[in-house]
């Protein structure tokens, strides 16, 4: 609350003594306006840090003050000391709005819409400040070194608090925004894989026009699975659905999508442009399992997969569709052994496989 509530405070005093510059003797209303200025901005960007979890960086921002302090202590109204003076006063103005802008995107990386307006504040003050100081022998105080008007002054104040209501706007939305893509992201995570859940599934199926484009799809089932629960146990279970995850995660990439849509089930969903690729895709991910699982419970588990995969045809279908291939492959490769991979070519599809002979099906095995 204290680093909150400092900035406001520095900056409503710098305020009234760039306003009121005679409250003080001489050229001190000025520069303690300055200073309290400078402190202002200062202590925005630490309690940005606080809030963000990170440490203030006092050292930083008392050198800061004191550098500028003294630099105004040494100016007078004109000279070189005095455009020094501000100079300084504005560089360091313009360097706090870009540490912020740092701390703010390294410590919130979820690229929210508050978090963006905040990053575009902080550069486009950062930017504002530094534009400045080529022009600062002609701009007036607090805009630059030359005497002081009514209308910089305004200005000044104007972009100030415009600056001070949205960045406490964004303040107070970024932590809520966050906690909602948390909490969105959970909704759709299955926790034992870490993949999607069929929420996920439901979602995806039904985007994108529905129409697939250069995707193929897996569909997973772990074989003899309820058997694997009844001779070793749920926990034994539970640690093979976790090493489905782990194998995905190391053997496929990004876009690569992992749903688990039922309690053995998974579709494995990725961009692929030939049918080679998918099958050897599916038969890594295949042996991959096989070998992942063995030492689970002791290793006395054997745990296999059956695999019916289906490769979107050039010209697009509904991902329904890809998805009915898939199944129909997926109960061949069950029916004829388990631990295979299996794929119905895209022309089967007027033939529903699970209602023609295995025979009759030139289901693609290997
Ligand atoms: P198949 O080779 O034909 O696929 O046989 P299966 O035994 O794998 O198939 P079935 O559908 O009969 O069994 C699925 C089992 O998955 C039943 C259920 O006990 C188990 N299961 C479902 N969810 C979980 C889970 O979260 N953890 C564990 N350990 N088991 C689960
Ligand atoms: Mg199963």
């Amino acid at each position: 609350m204290a680093w909150y509530a400092a900035p406001f405070l520095l900056g409503a005093v710098s305020s009234l003594l760039f306003t009121i510059p005679t409250l003080f003797p001489g050229l001190w209303g000025l520069r303690l306006g300055a200073l309290f200025m400078i402190m202002a901005y200062g202590t925005a960007w630490q309690a940005m840090r606080v809030m963000l979890g990170s440490p203030p960086q006092m050292l930083l921002l008392l050198a800061a003050g004191s550098l500028c302090f003294m630099l105004s202590v040494l100016a007078g109204t004109t000279g070189i000391f005095h455009v020094i003076s501000t100079t300084c006063r504005l560089s360091i103005i313009a360097a706090f709005h870009a540490l912020a802008a740092r701390d703010l995107q390294q410590k919130v990386p979820i690229r929210t819409p508050a978090r963006r307006s905040l990053l575009r504040l902080l550069r486009l003050y950062a930017g504002f400040h530094l534009l400045l100081v080529p022009f600062v022998f002609w701009m007036p105080a607090p805009l630059g070194a030359a005497p002081t008007t009514i209308w910089a002054v305004t200005t000044y104040n104007f972009l100030s608090v415009i600056e001070v209501a949205l960045f406490a706007l964004a303040m107070i939305a970024i932590p809520w925004e966050q906690l909602a893509f948390r909490q969105q992201e959970l909704i759709l995570q299955d926790p034992l894989s870490g993949g999607s859940n069929r929420r996920a599934f439901q979602a995806w199926l039904e985007n994108d026009g529905k129409i697939c484009a250069h995707e193929a799809l897996l569909m997973v089932d772990i074989d003899h699975f309820k058997s694997i629960n009844d001779a070793h146990g749920h926990a034994v279970g539970d640690q093979i659905i976790i090493a489905m995850g782990r194998v995905c995660t190391e053997i496929l990439y990004p876009p690569t999508i992992l749903f688990r849509i039922g309690g053995d089930e998974f579709v494995v969903v990725f961009q692929c442009g030939s049918l080679d690729e998918m099958l050897a895709t599916a038969q890594r991910l295949r042996k991959a399992f096989s070998t992942e699982t063995r030492m689970i419970g002791g290793g006395a588990v054997t745990a296999t997969l059956s695999i019916g995969a289906a490769l979107c045809p050039g010209r697009g279908i509904p991902r329904t569709e890809l998805l009915a291939q898939a199944d129909n492959a997926l109960y061949i490769a069950k029916q004829s052994g388990r631990n295979r991979v299996v794929h119905a070519p895209w022309d089967e599809a007027a033939t529903p496989l699970h209602t023609a002979s295995l025979a009759d099906r030139r289901a693609h095995q290997l």
